[in-house]
């Protein structure tokens, strides 16, 4: 049987990031996907500053962003520019490949188009069973996203799940409109919004909602593409995938395992934005298998509780009063300079959720939100 110190499961954000801290601090590393690459994957591919910040310098962007509309239902049209972009705009066929490339670059094993079955966690290594035979390591980073069989297997718990719909639509002669421009609306399901993010070519255009209501997410997402004027852009691609929260003890691993990304739910409750989690997770989970220390389990722990926990129970904060009260997020986020301003230090990455809310103003008008009454399209 083949042998190595970490096999990483899944080859997205957190499982090439996993591998290329792992290979990087020394380890004999093998990363395995079900997919060939480069493949396709629902995402709207927005970086915010702590995904570049996290990510190797030079991800492929396709734009960056400096403008951007808003509306609360299809109402109340707001439109805000900043000299200093605030967002990047990336494809995930791209930046996968990229990453792939850079956990190969730093030595990684990669093998892709290769499933994984189970996964044996024993006393002196995991035996990792896939569809080319079994594999032994050391250690295992389960970064195998929203349906891993793993992150079951040890029993992940799950606070939300929602459902992403999105269509990839050429840009045609839309250019200009949407060049360094997105749009977002905070939608009439609690807790929903929809976006278009411009890629050059191609425009994405999604909307997120509680899982549940397939049929009105889907509803949601037709009319807002109707109301952006879309309709008649040709369909490059027309998918969907889940995103999930855990819970806040949910574990992290077991035994030789680790975690990361979506496989563990790291994600941030409010705006569902995962690739800065995924990284993250990702790059802590490899560094540490790669340690082959006693106790990873505490020291992963222990740096997730660091690093991602209190953005994720801000987050948590923020999506509670915004599912109450999403006209008043509105008027304040991009009625006023400063919220506006706000909103762009939270997206560069020169502040975050967790921060801002350790300020009193902040933590009691987002408190007094949450607790509020309110309906989902009230003020
Ligand atoms: C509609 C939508 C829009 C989003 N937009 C954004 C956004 O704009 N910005 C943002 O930051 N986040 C966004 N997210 C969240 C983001 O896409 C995820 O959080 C992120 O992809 C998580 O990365 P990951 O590496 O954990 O998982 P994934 O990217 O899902 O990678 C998992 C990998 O595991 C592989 N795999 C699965 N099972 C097996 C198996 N048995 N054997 C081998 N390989 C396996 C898969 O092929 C896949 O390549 C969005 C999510 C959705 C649904």
């Amino acid at each position: 049987m083949e042998e190595y110190d970490v096999a990483v499961v899944g080859a997205g954000p957190a499982g090439s990031s996993a591998a290329r801290a792992a290979a990087a601090a020394g380890a004999r590393v093998v990363l395995l996907d079900r997919a060939e690459f480069p493949r396709y994957k629902t995402c709207g591919g927005g970086l915010i500053g702590p995904s570049t910040g996290a990510l190797p310098v030079g991800a492929p962007v396709r734009m960056p962003i400096t403008r951007a509309s808003f509306t609360l239902v299809g109402d109340r049209h707001r439109e805000r520019t900043s000299k200093a972009a605030f967002l990047a705009m990336s494809t995930r066929v791209e930046l996968d490949q990229w990453l792939l490339d850079r956990a190969e670059a730093a030595g990684a094993e990669v093998r892709a188009p290769c499933r994984v079955g189970d996964v044996v966690d024993g006393a002196e290594h995991v035996v990792v069973h896939t569809d080319h035979g079994p594999i032994t390591a050391d250690h295992v980073i389960a970064a195998d996203g929203t349906s891993s069989r793993i992150a079951k297997e040890i029993g992940v718990r799950l606070s939300r799940v929602d459902l992403g719909l999105e269509v990839e639509l050429g840009t045609g002669n839309l250019g200009a409109e949407w060049h360094e421009r997105i749009h977002l609306d905070w939608g009439p399901l609690p807790g929903s919004y929809a976006w278009v993010f411009p890629k050059g070519d191609s425009l994405t255009v999604g909307v997120i909602a509680e899982r549940g209501r397939p049929g009105m997410t889907k509803d949601y997402l037709r009319r807002f593409v109707g109301a952006q004027g879309l309709d008649r852009q040709p369909v490059l691609h027309d998918s969907g995938h889940l995103t999930r929260c855990r819970t806040p003890d949910s574990p992290l691993g077991r035994g030789r395992i680790l975690l990361a990304g979506d496989a563990a739910g790291l994600l941030e409750p409010w705006t569902r934005e995962g690739i800065s989690f995924a990284v993250r997770s990702g790059s802590l989970a490899g560094a540490i298998a790669a340690r082959g220390t006693e106790n990873i389990q505490e020291a992963y722990a222990a740096a997730i509780g660091y690093e991602l926990v209190p953005e994720m129970v801000a987050g948590e904060t923020c999506r509670r009063a915004f599912e109450r009260r999403p006209g008043a997020f509105h008027a304040l986020l991009f009625g006023t300079s400063v919220g506006w301003r706000q909103f762009c230090r939270l997206t560069r990455g020169e502040s975050t959720l967790a921060r801002a809310m350790l300020h009193p103003s902040v933590r009691m008008g987002v408190g007094a939100l949450s607790l509020g009454r309110g309906t989902p399209t009230a003020a």
